[in-house]
């Protein structure tokens, strides 16, 4: 279950909202950077824009099942396999 923390946000005389530096820190926000927001009805939602909180990695295309339903009966492609350069490239682009 996530727990959530609650904080305050500073309003300036010109309406900026200024977060404090934990957060901007803990979602690498820097100034200048514009990030993205969405009105939700009943509040704010700010979302990071540089905190990756999920990467799905497919290494491989090949499966010993045959579902009816799987999207891979619409490719054309032969099934593949990703090799171990490009996933120690995208592990070691992630910032863990
Ligand atoms: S949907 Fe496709 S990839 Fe998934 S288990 Fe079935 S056959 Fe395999």
């Amino acid at each position: 279950m996530e727990q959530y923390q609650d904080f305050g946000i500073e309003v300036d005389e010109e309406g900026r909202l200024i977060l404090p530096r934990e957060i901007r820190e803990r979602y690498g926000i820097r100034p200048n950077t514009r990030i993205r927001s969405s009105d939700m009805g009943n509040g704010l939602f700010v979302s990071s824009p540089t905190r990756l909180a999920k990467l799905y990695v497919e290494p491989t295309s090949r499966c010993n099942l045959a579902c009816r339903t799987c999207i891979r009966n619409s490719w054309d492609e032969q099934p593949g396999t990703m090799s171990d350069k490009i996933f120690d490239r995208i592990v070691s682009g992630l910032c863990l």
